[in-house]
C-alpha cells in the first residue's frame, strides 16, 4: 500500500488546495475564500480506501491525543451564572 492509494492530488485545483474562482451551474464565480472547496484546500482527496483507513484509526489517534495531553479532570464549561434579566 503507497500513500496514493489513500489519496489522489485534487482534479479541481490541481493539489493547489487554492482557486481563484468557482463554477456553479457552469456559471464562472469569483470565490471568497480563494480555497479550494472540493478538498477544503488541502490540495488531495481522499480515496475511498483513506476515509476507511481514517475510520479506522480516529478512535485510536484520539486515544493517543486524549493520552498525550496533561490530565485535567472533566471539567465543564463554566456559564456565567448570571441570567438575562426579563421583564
Ligand atoms: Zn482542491
Amino acid at each position: 500500500m503507497v500513500i496514493n492509494d489513500l489519496k489522489q492530488t485534487c482534479t479541481l485545483c490541481g493539489g493547489s488546495g487554492r482557486l481563484a474562482g468557482i463554477r456553479n451551474m457552469g456559471i464562472p464565480q469569483i470565490n471568497p475564500g480563494g480555497q479550494c472547496h472540493r478538498c477544503r484546500g488541502r490540495g488531495f482527496l481522499l480515496t475511498e480506501l483513506g476515509e476507511d483507513l481514517v475510520r479506522l484509526l480516529r478512535p485510536f489517534v484520539e486515544e493517543m491525543i486524549a493520552e498525550a495531553m496533561p490530565s485535567e479532570p472533566a471539567r465543564r464549561e463554566e456559564e456565567p451564572d448570571e441570567e438575562e434579566e426579563q421583564e
